[in-house]
């Protein structure tokens, strides 16, 4: 069966696990761990959308699953990942998990210079929930492979290809599905030999996602744009309005994208709390606003006020409305 774009086809899904041989061979799809076609179309937008040669993208099961896969499929034992100081606290776990394994893995501040000796540069785009953005120049000169985890981004706002980077990733289940309601991740490879590698990783271990999934994918990129900008517009009234807030210190915004963070001078667990329209609730990139401390995550990497907001798509005011009643509780 071709694989159409999903643009072409509307999004239909078809889960079949087996397709029949072609003249008794295997055509294009025959098992659906290895590839199959409501995956391929979405990749193959996801690619486009990176500016990506040839389709170049992979989807996996989660974020976690494609981060995992690319560390396993790409480096060796004793190899080194310089990460993103501040970046998304799971992939730090994910690299700790590995250790055993006998992967490296050291922290540096992604606004400068990578360490030389690194293999792998792990950028995050912007961090989360710090919200720095990393100097891709920097990053571009280093000798090693460079990765940018652009899911606070979105191809929307970074293309980090264009900018020298030699993957993409992202957790899907954020802005790209962008509905709260499935979980995927993604990578797209600027090499073919990395991106030929990481799909025989994939088919051979088994962490790609449903086609289920990838038509949510494709879905939810058919209104990505228009969701991420309203989103940024949001974000950024809501960051104007609360630096001038009394109660609220430290608003982290790079000027683009839903997410920002701020610290609470009062009790930010009375804050989070206390919200009636924005949900008390973990995650990011929904259509619903959501606000959480992540400091019961994070522990003492963050500090004890912190509380991140991913900024959905209701009315400016009203959550300003919602934010100002729940800061008078902290
Ligand atoms: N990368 C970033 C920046 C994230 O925020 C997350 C999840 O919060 C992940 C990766 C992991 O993605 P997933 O939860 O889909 O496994």
């Amino acid at each position: 069966m071709p694989a159409l774009p999903a643009s072409e086809r509307g999004v239909s899904v078809d889960r079949s696990s087996v397709w029949p041989y072609v003249d008794g061979e295997p055509g294009e799809f025959f098992y659906s761990r290895y590839a199959h076609p409501t995956g391929v179309a979405a990749e193959r937008e996801l690619a486009a959308l990176e500016g990506a040669p040839d389709g170049q993208a992979l989807l996996f099961a989660s974020g976690s699953a494609a981060v995992t896969a690319l560390l396993l499929a790409l480096l060796e034992p004793n190899q080194k990942v310089a990460l993103a100081e501040g970046a998304y606290f799971g992939t730090g776990v994910i690299m700790d998990e590995l250790r055993r394994w006998g992967l490296e893995h050291v922290e540096f501040d992604q606004t400068g210079p990578p360490p030389h000796d690194a293999d792998l540069v792990w950028l995050e785009a912007p961090s989360n929930p710090f919200l720095t953005m990393p100097d891709l120049e920097a990053a571009a000169a280093h000798p090693g492979r460079v990765l940018v985890d652009s899911t606070a981004a979105t191809p929307v706002y970074l293309r980090p290809l264009e900018q020298g980077a030699d993957f993409v990733l992202h957790s899907a289940t954020k802005y790209l599905t962008g509905h709260s309601d499935a979980m995927a991740g993604v990578v797209v490879s600027r090499g073919s030999s990395d991106h030929e590698r990481l799909s025989q990783f994939r088919q051979r271990t088994g962490p790609i996602c449903s086609a289920d999934v990838a038509a949510l994918v494709s879905r939810g990129l058919k209104t990505l744009r228009v969701r991420v900008e309203r989103q940024t517009e949001t974000a950024r009234t809501l960051a104007e309005r609360l630096a001038a807030h009394p109660g609220v210190e430290n608003v982290r915004y790079p000027g683009f994208g839903g997410m920002l963070s701020f610290d609470v001078t009062g009790n930010p667990v009375a804050v989070e709390r206390s919200t009636l329209l924005i949900r008390n609730a973990t995650s990011l990139g929904g259509v619903t606003t959501t606000m959480e401390s992540r400091h019961r995550w994070e522990g003492g990497r963050v500090p004890v006020g912190l509380l991140r907001l991913s900024v959905g798509l209701e009315d400016a005011d009203d959550l300003w409305v919602d934010l100002e009643q729940a800061l008078a509780a902290a």
